[in-house]
């Protein structure tokens, strides 16, 4: 399909203005010298509302028109204490008159003073639980707070972990053509991708994109918890399809074999931090002054740079590294920031 068409289908959904379009796209000039490749960045960490933006604000325009449309006065979100996607909910929900409420898990113990996206959190007065890291439990204790809510006559709205449903990742094949038509007019067609991938929301929203308007740039997603990769594939895949209903595009299948998804970059396991993702947090702040994190962009930001240092990516390629934010997370527990400072 062509761009234009595709431009138009997303056109019919309902969106709400928590967030700035289109995000800045530009050449990593330094850095495409010292590796040999053509490096470009796409800003998604510039997606606003506020000064902390990150891609999660990509899938709550959708989610707050919804909630809105559905009369909703609540919203309730689930994730980590220092969760990305959770601090932007509660960002989206001020801008949009709704009040957050956020079952976060402590995979990390926090601090006793609120660091990073858990002070955040509590600037933004979101109703903040913190639970043991079980989701089934904490799924089960948020579904019971809100039928006491809706009991007594307020109506409430449920995003997923990470907004990872069909309609948060329509704003990824969104993305994606917004990333199309900028790297066209900047003249730089990209034979790689990589970007970070948690939920996968954000994943099947780009290869649904890309799917849709055949464009052939591989795109490699760097893992940055213990997923199965062959599941993780299956239902990202799944996500991507139903995406592509949703905006009346069911006629394109995204499928398993076309992901790339990077399982070693995480490791030792989510929010805990490795050598080589420091490394490519200072290799990134020290030449290009721009910041990732030490849980999704650093590790995905490493996975590239050691796909093109190893030569997996040849010299000569064109690389588009995509910023999804997070940078929170360098004031986080120090469990978490690594050896960066
Ligand atoms: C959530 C998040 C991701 C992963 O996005 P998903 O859609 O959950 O896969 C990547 N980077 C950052 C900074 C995030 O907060």
């Amino acid at each position: 399909m062509l761009l234009n068409d595709a431009k138009i289908l997303l056109e019919k959904l309902k969106r709400a203005n928590v967030g700035f379009f289109p995000t800045p796209f530009h050449k990593l000039e330094r850095l495409s010298d010292m590796l040999g490749v053509e490096l470009y960045i796409k800003r998604d960490d510039f997606t606003g509302v506020g000064l902390f933006g990150g891609n999660k604000i990509r899938k709550l325009q959708y989610f707050m028109a919804d909630a809105l449309e559905k009369g909703a006065e609540y919203v309730f979100t689930f994730g980590a204490t220092q969760s990305n996607h959770a601090m932007q909910t509660a960002t989206a929900c001020r801008r949009c008159g709704l009040k957050p409420v956020l079952y976060l898990m402590s995979v990390v113990e926090p601090d006793a003073f609120p660091r990073s996206n858990l002070l955040l959190d509590r600037v933004f007065d979101a109703e903040v639980h913190i639970v043991p890291p079980d989701f089934g439990k904490m799924q089960e204790a948020a579904r019971e707070h809100m039928a006491r809510l809706e009991a007594e006559g307020h109506k409430c709205y449920e995003i997923p972990g990470g907004g990872a449903a069909p309609l948060g990742s329509a704003g990824y094949i969104e993305g994606y053509c917004e990333m199309a038509e900028q790297a066209m007019a900047a003249g730089f067609k990209p034979d790689y991708v990589f970007h970070a991938t948690g939920s996968g929301g954000t994943l099947a929203g780009l290869m649904a994109g890309h799917d849709l308007i055949g464009c052939g740039a591989e795109i490699h997603s760097v893992l940055v918890g213990n997923d199965e990769p062959v599941q993780y594939v299956k239902n990202t895949a799944e996500l991507a399809n139903k995406a592509l209903e949703l905006i009346g595009a069911g006629n394109v299948k995204v499928r398993p074999e076309e992901f790339h998804i990077e399982t070693e970059y995480y490791l030792p396991g989510y929010e805990q931090p490795n050598s080589g993702t420091d490394r490519a947090i200072k290799l990134l702040a020290v030449n290009e002054g721009i910041l990732v994190d030490p849980v999704y962009s650093g590790k995905a930001f490493y996975g590239m740079l050691d796909s093109i240092e190893s030569g997996k990516v040849p010299k000569g390629s064109s690389v588009l590294f995509w910023h999804t934010g997070g940078a929170t997370s360098i004031f986080a527990e120090k469990e978490i920031i690594g050896n960066i400072y």
